[in-house]
């Protein structure tokens, strides 16, 4: 048994709904409470919002509750209505900010909290909030009472459902008997059908009650309550954790530290927060590695993903279109820096530079120049991971562990004196395809700024000399740098254009390489010339992620969000230049709102930014460094609070670990 499991106490909720109202919600709270302490757990209850009624003040009585009524009901309203309306008739307001604060509380002080809802998950508590928005706010396992009797299927399917569609865990349904009648078809029928139709657990019935002062005697052994204790969270998370070990091999990771070590297991998110297995939330401060732009669990793209799932999931475009690809091209072109015209699909951002590598390899050699074959790129550039972007790389260490296996560039390494990139380009731009840049900032390798002007530079360069410049935005697109692109910051137009990683918000893998018309129109030849561009991956144009990135893109234009941007990465600037003073601070570098804050000098061994970032995920911030380097790049929505509260943590962490 592990040492956490003995010392830990329980600490644990549960959240009571119902099917509808009147169904024995209140005594199937009652009962497991009593069950609960008959087993030695001390219990605590809450019924957050009663109309009408005396439920609370029963539930009080019942389990012996020396808790005062108004922490166990702090919000009550006179008529027997919905919520939000007996809330209104009686000009009252129901704030959940403290129905929450007050549950933490008696989270504290006992084993269980029960916390009963107010009738069935669709029940409005205000006119926006739902019992369901609760329970996911309290971050509760739900029980589901519903009655015996005809009808009763059909009711208990769609509240499983659309507990399930709002992400709620449901531990199962506990049926309450609520006619003295004696039972017939339906009721002796209803759990093992629920249980088979809902694939859900059913806890138990509850017998016809004839008074209310034996529940604990008629009630017990009719739930089945293990099942329900084991299912506790510490629980499931031990579970979780065995079998990641047992059969994922995470990317980028020695497996040999990560099987001695606990990872944290995600379980669901909201806004720009991760919340783990065990409820805990973390400030998540690189966004999901660089993809989540609008915060997690977006309704527009909710909804979108939604709408597209029940007209079509995929479709080839190897020989067909389809709805979603077309429209979201048609939004890109529109977007992009001008001039390009024609969108090519793949899944991820390694793919979308491949894509552009074949695209102005094959681009020469179609239209007669087919001694242009060089790709040059710069010293220390990250274009992803297959061998063709690994290829166009300059992380040493990749280069010398796949050396066999990519093929010859050209590594160009000095940005501050572009004069020798002119050298270079007049001497042989006859065997030079294409250069492949991170216009700006060169994410990877550590959040490297380049110099001011010389992507223009670059662009008057390769077009004086007939290269093709590939813009390779896979990190910098979709407003990271201030600007919906960075070449926007110097009005460049590359010729080739790589998007992924925010393209669809971080919901969906999605990629496109963008074009000019020109590099489209030299593979425009009789087919039996074999001029075809012969690339494609099955999942090409896939219209759920189609549709996700186009929800994602019209949330710009909705939200302004690159406007709002502007004040968060004034605050970001200010913030960050606390850290100069910071004594192993060597340099901090930011372009918009990606951040990298270097730390030295250390040797890589020593591993400083993974001891930073763990230390900072004691304070519930989640990062990932790159080297000596702790990256910042959280999703656009982050608020000025939350991003201090991130630099601040960071600065603790620093200051703890050094
Ligand atoms: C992340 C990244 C890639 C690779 O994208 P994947 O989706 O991980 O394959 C390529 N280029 C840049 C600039 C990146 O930051």
């Amino acid at each position: 048994m592990d040492k956490s499991e003995k010392v830990k106490p329980l600490n644990r909720g549960i959240f009571i709904t119902a099917t509808d109202t009147g169904v024995g919600k209140t005594v199937v709270t009652a009962a497991l409470g009593l069950l609960l302490q008959k087993k030695g757990y001390k219990v605590g209850v809450m019924k957050p919002v009663q109309c009408g009624g005396q439920d609370a003040k029963f539930l009080r009585t019942t389990l012996r509750s020396k808790d005062p009524l108004e922490k166990i009901n702090p919000f009550y309203a006179e008529e027997p209505l919905s919520p939000h309306l007996a809330f209104r008739r009686a000009e009252k307001n129901i704030d959940i900010i403290k129905i929450i604060s007050i549950y933490q509380e008696l989270l504290n002080k006992y084993d269980f909290v029960l916390v009963e809802g107010a009738g069935g998950l669709m029940v409005p508590l205000t006119e926006d909030y739902f019992v369901a928005d609760l329970i996911r706010d309290l971050n509760l396992d739900t029980i589901i009472v519903s009655r015996l009797g005809l009808g009763t299927i059909n009711h208990t399917l769609l509240t499983v459902h659309q507990a399930r569609q709002a992400g709620l865990n449901v531990s199962g349904v506990i049926f309450s008997d609520t006619s003295r009648k004696e039972r017939g078809i339906p009721e002796q029928t209803n759990p093992a059908e629920i249980k088979t139709l809902g694939q859900v657990p059913v806890l138990g019935v509850i017998p016809y009650l004839r008074s209310v002062s034996d529940i604990l005697k008629e009630c017990d052994g009719q739930i089945d309550l293990d099942s329900l204790l084991k299912a506790d969270r510490p629980a499931l998370t031990r579970q979780f954790r065995k079998w990641d070990k047992e059969y994922i091999w995470h990317p980028f990771t020695q497996m040999k530290d990560w099987l001695e070590d606990e990872p944290l297991v995600i379980d669901r998110a909201d806004g720009c927060y991760l919340i783990d297995t065990d409820g805990n939330r973390y400030l998540d401060g690189v966004s999901s590695l660089w993809v989540n732009v609008h915060g997690h669990r977006r309704k527009e793209i909710d909804a979108a993903l939604n709408e597209q799932i029940n007209k079509l999931s995929h479709s080839t475009l190897l020989g067909l279109a389809n709805t979603a690809s077309i429209e979201l091209a048609q939004k890109l072109v529109e977007i992009a820096p001008g001039g390009l015209q024609k969108v090519f699909y793949s899944d991820n951002g390694s793919t979308a530079v491949e894509v552009a590598l074949k695209m102005s390899y094959q681009y020469w050699q179609n239209t007669g120049r087919a001694n242009k074959k060089m790709i040059v790129h710069l010293a220390n550039s990250y274009h992803g991971d297959t061998l063709g972007s690994v290829s166009v790389g300059g992380i040493e260490l990749f280069h010398k562990v796949y050396r066999d296996l990519i093929f010859k560039t050209i590594s160009f390494d000095t940005l501050n004196d572009l004069d020798k990139l002119e050298e270079l380009f007049e001497k042989s731009h006859e065997e030079m395809a294409a250069f492949i840049v991170e216009p700006l900032i060169q994410g990877a390798a550590g959040m490297l700024l380049w110099p001011q002007h010389a992507l223009r530079r670059i662009r008057e360069l390769c077009t004086k000399y007939e290269i093709l410049l590939i813009a390779d935005e896979v990190a910098t697109g979709f407003g990271r740098t201030g600007k919906m692109f960075a070449c926007e910051h110097e009005s460049v137009h590359p010729d080739i254009l790589c998007l992924a990683k925010g393209l669809t918000g971080g919901y969906l893998p999605l990629a496109a390489t963008l074009t000019k018309k020109k590099i489209f129109d030299g593979f425009l030849f009789d087919h039996k010339e074999q001029k075809t561009f012969f690339h494609g991956h099955t999942y090409t144009g896939n219209p759920l992620a189609c549709a996700a990135a186009l929800a994602n893109l019209k949330i710009f234009e909705k939200d302004n969000t690159l406007k709002k941007l502007a004040p968060k990465i004034e605050f970001l600037r200010d913030g960050l230049r606390a850290f100069r003073d910071l004594s192993h601070v060597v340099e901090v570098r930011q372009l918009g709102m990606m951040v990298g804050i270097e730390l030295g000098p250390f040797a890589w061994e020593e591993r400083m930014g993974v001891k930073v970032c763990q230390k900072a995920r004691e304070r519930g911030v989640i990062l990932r460094p790159l080297g000596n380097v702790i990256v910042l790049m959280p999703s656009l929505v982050i608020s000025i609070e939350e991003l201090k509260f991130l630099l601040d943590t960071i600065r603790w962490a620093i200051e703890e670990v050094l």
